[in-house]
């Protein structure tokens, strides 16, 4: 039987996942079906049992299943465990459950292809919801010389940098008091999704930081046009995060990590023409 896997969520007619996981299918010659499957708000879990009791290898969960998908994993790995969400299932041998956070490392992926190393960059995270908590931990470990986290109800951040305080150099400055310009500065926040702007200061962008906004679609989000007036570098949308983190979710099920880049070429032509 060829093997099956699925992305969950709700909504779910957006998902990207399987025309990404399809082409990595087709480039690296694996025997596999992927689909999109929408699962009922409160009925996730259910819907998560029938897949893998059918015989479905492993999953992807999105919005707004990917705590639920946390609680339901037999273990899981160190980003899961601190991002407290998992975007990946992998059904092991045993029939347990294995869960994964691919989101961070999709991220880094994506940032270390187009930047090189990020060792010892400066780093500031707008926004502390379940994208910036899923990426915290992969750009510590990449190397990075210092985290600095700023979100709209700084509370969270300040919650965040607390809880990461022993991986790495972390601190959290509310948005009016950053003062420094960054090397690396990525915008967690779904401000871009309504065409609006995380109220920071223009000073943290300078003539050498590179832009990075997590929203894809379209490469000229609000965030990014705002920070090329400010003079940034280089601004980059999340399509490439999106692309690196199926790449991992597929290396983790099928041992082979596909190319990513034709793969992203091929995403944003068809965003282009939908
Ligand atoms: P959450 O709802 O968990 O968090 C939203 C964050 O955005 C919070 O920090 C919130 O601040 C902040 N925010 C929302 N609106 C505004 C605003 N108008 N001004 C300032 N801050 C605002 O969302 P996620 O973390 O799950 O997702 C965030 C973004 O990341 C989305 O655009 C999503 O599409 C993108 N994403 C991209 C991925 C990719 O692969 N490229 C993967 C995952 C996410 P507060 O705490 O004050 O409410």
């Amino acid at each position: 039987m060829t093997d099956r896997y699925a992305v969950f969520g709700n909504p779910i007619g957006h998902s990207k996942s399987p025309f990404i996981h399809r082409l990595f299918a087709r480039n690296t010659a694996q025997a596999l079906t992927y689909e999109a499957i929408l699962a009922p708000v409160d009925g996730f879990a259910p819907a998560l049992q029938r897949f893998f009791a059918e015989g479905g290898k492993g999953a992807n969960v999105t919005v707004p299943f990917k705590e639920q998908a946390f609680a339901l994993c037999d273990s899981m790995s160190e980003e899961a465990r601190l991002a407290g969400a998992v975007n990946t299932l992998i059904r092991q041998a045993d029939g347990s459950i294995r869960g994964e956070n691919t989101d961070g490392l999709g991220l880094v992926a994506d940032l270390e292809a187009n930047l090189g190393s990020l060792t010892g960059k400066t780093v500031l995270l707008l926004g502390a919801g379940g994208a910036a908590r899923g990426c915290i931990l992969p750009l510590l470990n990449a190397g990075i010389g210092e985290l600095c986290i700023t979100n709209r109800t700084q509370s969270k951040a300040d919650m965040l940098a607390g809880q990461f305080a022993g991986h790495g150099k972390v601190t959290a400055i509310a948005m009016p008091e950053l003062n420094l310009a960054y090397d690396i500065i990525i915008n967690s926040t779904s401000a871009s999704l309504s065409n609006e702007l995380p109220p920071v200061p223009a000073r943290v962008v300078g003539s050498h930081s590179v832009c990075y906004d997590m929203m894809y679609g379209k490469e000229t989000t609000a965030f990014n046009l705002w920070a090329k007036a400010q003079g940034a570098a280089q601004v980059m949308d999340g399509l490439g995060m999106l692309v690196g983190q199926a790449a991992k979710s597929f290396a983790l099920w099928r041992g082979i990590e596909p190319e990513t880049a034709t793969v992203q070429q091929a995403l944003r032509a068809s965003l282009a023409s939908s």
